[in-house]
């Protein structure tokens, strides 16, 4: 059964938070980390690493939560689901899939292939 707007405009709530709180936790584990690479230099290749694996996952989640927080944000102005390149609807089942979906299937594909 298609899941409609408003259920995944709840979807895409819960993930806004879920991610807030990843962001924050790594946020914390990064200010750690920051203070152990100081006081363990025996240890400072592998806490580099980590970190620097933590920034990377925190780009990434970054990212993610500013998708989501986009596609909240049309809710408000009424364009969710509309393709931000040709302006057509954007397919509930890919929406399900996808529920910060920025383009259309045709459209992606298409700036996909660009690349
Ligand atoms: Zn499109």
């Amino acid at each position: 059964m298609p899941k409609n707007y408003t259920e995944l405009r709840q979807i895409l709530q819960a993930k806004e938070q879920n991610l807030s709180h990843q962001l924050e936790s790594i946020e914390s584990r990064v200010l750690e980390e920051g203070v152990g690479y100081s006081n363990h230099m025996a240890d400072a290749g592998s806490e580099v690493f980590e970190q620097g694996r933590n920034v990377g996952l925190r780009r990434q989640l970054t990212r993610s939560y500013e998708d989501v927080q986009r596609a909240s944000k049309k809710f408000d102005d009424g364009t969710y689901g509309i393709c931000e390149s040709c302006g057509g609807i954007i397919n509930t089942p890919r929406l399900e899939v996808l529920p910060a979906a920025r383009y259309c299937i045709t459209c992606a594909t298409r700036l996909e292939s660009r690349r």
